[in-house]
This record gives structure tokens, sequence and C-alpha cells, in this order.
């Protein structure tokens, strides 16, 4: 069976790899010259809004999906015209507005943090008056990894940063004092069956993931409000695939950050760290299979690299340690592989990780991880 896959990144390129172990083939469109999905799959170079390219992709489809969530929706919709897409264009639609999106969650009765649509000067400084002056400046679309957004402060130069930002087709969000950020992978399939993966602790440096923490120490409270929200959700648009919910962690309640209508940067470490990983649930979920139990094997942490991919001799020589190398062109701050590592238990992790970090020479980091890694440590 050939699946499709609108965008060749290397989520698209962790799926196919999935796939293939299953006996599926893929096909990838991607505009860009490095395409890193394009080594295990079939690639054709285009761009997305080409609507007759989008009709010799789906040649000989048997499903289609998706690795990132900008493809435009109409291109969505004509494929699905015909082969199946999932999940489907509505969902697509929805997360790719960080107001539609916020506004879709409330309507559903999730709690998401105080915004404001922004197209103006007046309409920021309403937002700065309500907000207290600390509120995070957001382009409505297109923003990832901490791009097209910016803090703003009560000493900030309001006009500066409208103009930074283009003026217009903006979200101010409050600024949320979280005590952690966390994110809930799960995956719906054809029949509405659900499985979830643990919710796992997120470390950002600079806007950009870099650790992840599975599963993170969770009271049964939290973990319900996380799968009440994907649940609802979920069901809201009849999705059918893995998708991730990034949360902030405030005085044990739950405020939404965003949706990811894909497999999550947050949910690599599924690969080896749980029975069955974020990649092969959404492809058996696109293509309308039984899912597979999402449970840990074991602790495991995931840290990403950015910008360049360390020597991997180091860090292989120490137990529970696994590599992936994108194949992407070295770039400051690019996702080009990640590393994850397994332990029997918590504070076996926590050493692992410093170990891991010395050996990939991110020793740097260790500042930044310690909060969350204490965290892991505490009873
Ligand atoms: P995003 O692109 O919305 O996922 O934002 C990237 C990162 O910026 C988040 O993971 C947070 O660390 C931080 N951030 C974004 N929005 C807010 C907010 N409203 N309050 C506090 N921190 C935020």
């Amino acid at each position: 069976m050939l699946i499709g896959i609108l965008g060749g990144g290397q989520l698209a390129r962790m799926m196919a790899l999935a796939g293939i172990a299953m006996g599926l083939r893929f096909r990838v469109l991607d505009h860009g010259s490095d395409c890193c999905a394009s080594a295990v799959a079939e690639f054709v170079r285009g761009e997305f809004q080409d609507l007759e390219l989008i009709d010799r992709f789906s040649n000989g489809l048997h499903a289609a999906t998706f690795d990132f969530e900008n493809v435009p929706a109409d291109s969505v919709t004509r494929l699905a015209t015909v082969v199946p897409v999932r999940p489907g264009a509505a969902v697509l639609r929805m997360s790719q507005d960080r107001v539609l999106e916020k506004q879709a969650f409330q309507s559903l009765g999730i709690a998401v943090g105080d915004f404001m649509a922004i197209d103006d000067l007046p309409g920021l400084c309403l937002a700065a008056e309500r907000f207290s002056g600390q509120m995070v400046l957001k382009t409505r679309r297109l923003g990832y990894d901490g791009k097209g957004q910016a803090r703003v402060r009560p000493d900030s130069d309001l006009a500066q940063a409208l103009g930074d930002l283009g003026g217009a087709g903006l979200i101010a969000e409050a600024f949320v004092p979280f005590q952690r950020e966390l994110s809930l992978v799960c995956t719906r399939g054809i029949d509405g069956a659900m499985v979830f993966y643990p919710l796992v602790e997120n470390v950002h440096i600079g806007g950009v993931l870099a650790l992840t923490l599975a599963p993170a120490k969770v009271t049964e409270s939290l973990s319900a409000q996380a799968h009440l929200a994907a649940r609802r959700v979920a069901d809201a648009y009849s999705y059918v695939g893995t998708f991730a919910i990034e949360f902030f962690e405030l005085e044990q309640r739950l405020l939404v950050n965003e949706m990811a209508p894909r497999v999550h940067n947050s949910g690599h470490w599924s690969i080896e760290g749980a029975v069955t990983s974020q990649f092969e649930n959404h492809l058996r979920a696109v293509l309308g299979w039984p899912l597979g139990t999402a449970q840990a094997r074991s602790p495991a942490a995931m840290i990403n690299f950015l910008g360049q991919v360390p020597s991997p001799v180091p860090a292989l020589r120490l137990p529970g340690v696994h590599w992936h190398d994108y194949g992407k062109a070295p770039r400051a701050a690019r996702k080009v592989g990640h590393v994850t590592m397994l332990a029997e238990d918590s504070s076996a992790l926590v050493a692992r990780i410093h170990e891991v970090l010395e050996a990939c020479e991110l020793a740097h980091w260790k500042g930044a991880f310690e909060p969350a890694m204490q965290r892991l440590l505490a009873s």
C-alpha cells in the first residue's frame, strides 16, 4: 500500500521508517530541495498550492496524511476528493490560526490562556492594559519553534513590537507564569477509540523544544484534565491519527497553549520508549487498523539536536542510548536530529541525561534542564 505525505521533513521520514517495517510504501510532496524523507520515500518536488500537482501526486495512493500543519487546507480538500486524507482539512484549518484554535478550544469548554486578536496599535494598547503589560505577541499563522513571536513587557515599545511582527494578523496572549510545560500525544482511530501516551514534560530553549521527559510526574487530576481536553477536541473533529496538545501547568491546572494535528516532537521518545510508537499508531489510524498500546516501556528522555548533529560515538558508548540523525543540512537552531535514552528509573535517567549532555558537548543545557530533572527526582 502506498501512503502519501504532504511534507517531507523528519516527521515524514520517521513515519516512513515505521511504516516500511509494516510493508507500506511512501510518496512525499515537498517544496524544498533538502527533503530528508526522500531517503525513504518517493519524492515529488513542488508547491503544495499547485492543485494539478496534487492530482498527480494522488495517483495510486491508498491513503494520505501530512507532516506539518501549514499545508494549505484547500490542497488537503482537493486531495481528499481522490483519496482519504487523515486527519482532515477542518482540524487543519482550525490549528493553522492561533485565534481560531483558541476559540475552538474555548467553545469545547477547554481552558486556554487569555488572548486578544490584534490588528493595530490601539488593539495592542488595549491588550497591554488588560494583561498588565505582560504578553507574548505572536503571528496568528505560520509561526513555529518560537519564530514569529515576541515577549512584551511593561516597558516594551508596543509600536516597535507590532511593526516587527508585521503590524496585523497577530494574537496577544497574556504571559502565563507556568510552573512547567507538559504535552499529551495521543492517537484516535477511525472507530473513535483513543490511546494516550503518558503526559510528558518539555523544556524549551529560545522557544524550541530541547528536552522531553517521559512520563512526566503528574497527579491523576492533571492526567484526567489532559485526556478530557484531547477527547473533546478529537471527537469534535472526528479526528483520525496522532496529535499533540501542548499545555502550560499553572497551580495544578492545565491551560492549552496549542495543538499540533500531526505526530509531534514531544512524542519522539515513543520510538524506543513506548510499546507502540506515535508514528506506527498514526499509520495504523490512517489505515483504519487497530491501534497499539501507548504505554511507556521505561522512563525515557529525548534531547533535540539543534543546528548540527554531534558525533554519535561518545554517547553511543552509554547504555540505553538511541541515535537519530535526520540527514538535514546544518543550520542555526534547526532540528537536525535527536537522542533518546531509556533507563530503569528516574534517578538512573537523570544520571544518563547528564552523561549524554557531556558526550554530545551540550553541557551548557544542564542549567535549563535542572528544574525539570529535579521534579522527576522529587518523590
Ligand atoms: P509556541 O510557539 O506557542 O509553542 O511558543 C513557544 C514557547 O514560548 C512555548 O513553549 C513557551 O515556552 C513560550 N510561550 C509561548 N506562549 C506563551 C505564553 N502565553 N506565556 C508564557 N510562555 C509562552
